[in-house]
């Protein structure tokens, strides 16, 4: 190896490497080497995550909180050093402005009905973009219908990027919320949210970021972006299901009402009345996902020894060679053609279902999604009912999207 190759070798990122560390990605499927490509629906999980849930259960399982016992205190321990985690890997101010639910549809479920129910009114109006998971449109409709608020929508143009011009507008007097995903999981938008949170902040209007789709892609801070909620999922993130976090400005949080009631949640109840346990208990009722919890922690820590700008680079080169390779498909057309892209490559091709391209791949070993992506305004505005949907992680590699632009090629041959 000659100095100069030697060089540009060391700034590879090494996906093979780190894949090695996911026991899910070393199997076959169908009697073909896995290629793993449906990661915006779930990621995989590495050896350390899978070891950390494990290990809560054979060495310190018990109830938090409340025990007196040596196992509870050590699993509480373990349970609030994983919030601390999750506050500095988003750079949270305080920890107790980290707020464990099962997801990110959970937490945002959880400001909708308790900031949303106390400050919306008849004429109110919540701000979201064109471009939502269902996750962040439904949650506001059902606060909006049980209010009387209205919900406006900041339509997207024919790349799937959010029209500024129609978000400037619609950003009124009467906006009491702005709700914008970090990253379009449909599209692989990623939203001006710097724009979007400064113009909100100039009007006074609180912004919650849907980040399902970025934290496992690209470094957030969320005290930089200013955002007043911050919402992700442990699953995407390659930690377990059942896991997520709400983050919210104190401020926002301490003002606002518990959303479900029972256990932990409380400070004294009587059959007269109860109060309220100090954040983030206050919004965390009934017995979490203590082990859950825990991997997320370790999941973070393994993606801190990845390094999240490496694997923002390096995701960003694979979406480049992976647009570019689809390209050449004949009839193939990419949803989703924003300047500012995350490695989701959406696409239909001519004469060929969604479905069919999915099933037919899967014959290969490569694990895409086919459908509508939970995003149904979305294919309606590109008039398509489902589109096939290959989304990127780390430890993917080129020959992964060989594989998929070769299956496709064959597919094209034998049905389009
Ligand atoms: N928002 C976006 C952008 C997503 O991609 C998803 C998951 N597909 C969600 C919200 C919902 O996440 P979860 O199902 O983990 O609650």
């Amino acid at each position: 190896m000659n100095l100069a190759s030697y060089a540009s070798h060391q700034h590879e990122f090494p996906a093979a490497r780190w894949r090695a560390d996911f026991p899910l990605l070393q199997r076959s499927v169908r009697g073909m080497p896995l290629a793993y490509l449906d990661n915006a629906a779930t990621t995989q999980k590495p050896q350390p995550v899978i070891d950390s849930e494990a290990r809560y259960y054979t060495e310190i399982n018990a109830n938090i909180h409340r025990g007196v016992h040596w196992l509870s205190e050590q699993a509480t321990l373990a349970h609030e050093a994983a919030r601390e985690r999750v506050r500095a890997f988003i750079n949270a101010r305080e920890t107790c402005e980290i707020i464990f639910t099962r997801g990110t549809t959970e937490a945002i479920n959880l400001v909708a009905q308790s900031y949303g129910r106390a400050k919306l009114g008849p004429g109110d109006e919540v701000l979201i973009s064109g471009l939502e998971h269902h996750s962040n449109i439904v949650p506001w409709q059902m606060v909006c219908q049980q209010t009387g608020a209205v919900l406006k929508v900041a339509p997207i143009d024919d790349t799937g990027t959010v029209r500024m011009d129609e978000f400037r507008r619609l950003l009124g007097p009467r906006t009491r919320l702005v709700a914008v995903s970090h990253v379009s999981n449909a599209l692989g938008t990623i939203n001006p949210l710097a724009e979007m949170i400064a113009l909100a902040r100039a009007q006074g209007v609180p912004v919650l970021v849907d980040g399902a789709q970025a934290v496992a892609h690209t470094p957030v801070d969320v005290q930089a972006m200013d955002c007043d909620f911050y919402a992700f999922s442990g699953h995407k993130l390659y930690a377990p299901t059942g896991i997520g976090v709400l983050y919210g400005k104190r401020t926002l949080l301490d003002a606002m009402p518990p959303w479900l009631g029972g256990g932990d949640m409380i400070r004294t109840v009587s059959f007269e009345g109860s109060t309220w346990n100090d954040l983030p208990y206050k919004f965390e009722a009934g017995t979490p996902n203590i082990a859950g919890a825990i991997a997320l922690g370790a999941a973070i820590e393994y993606l801190g020894r990845v390094g999240l700008q490496a694997v923002a680079a390096y995701e960003q080169e694979l979406l480049t060679y992976g647009s570019e390779a689809l390209a050449a498909v004949p009839g193939l057309r990419m949803i989703g053609t924003a300047a500012h892209k995350a490695g989701i490559l959406s696409f239909v091709i001519d004469g060929l279902h969604a479905h069919d391209i999915g099933t037919v791949l899967d014959t290969d070993g490569i694990a895409i999604r086919a459908g509508h992506h939970c995003a149904m305004p979305v294919m309606e505005f590109f008039g398509v009912a489902a589109t096939a949907r290959a989304s990127l992680a780390f430890y993917n590699t080129r020959e992964d999207l060989d594989r998929l632009v070769q299956a496709l090629r064959k597919a094209v041959e034998m049905f389009a």
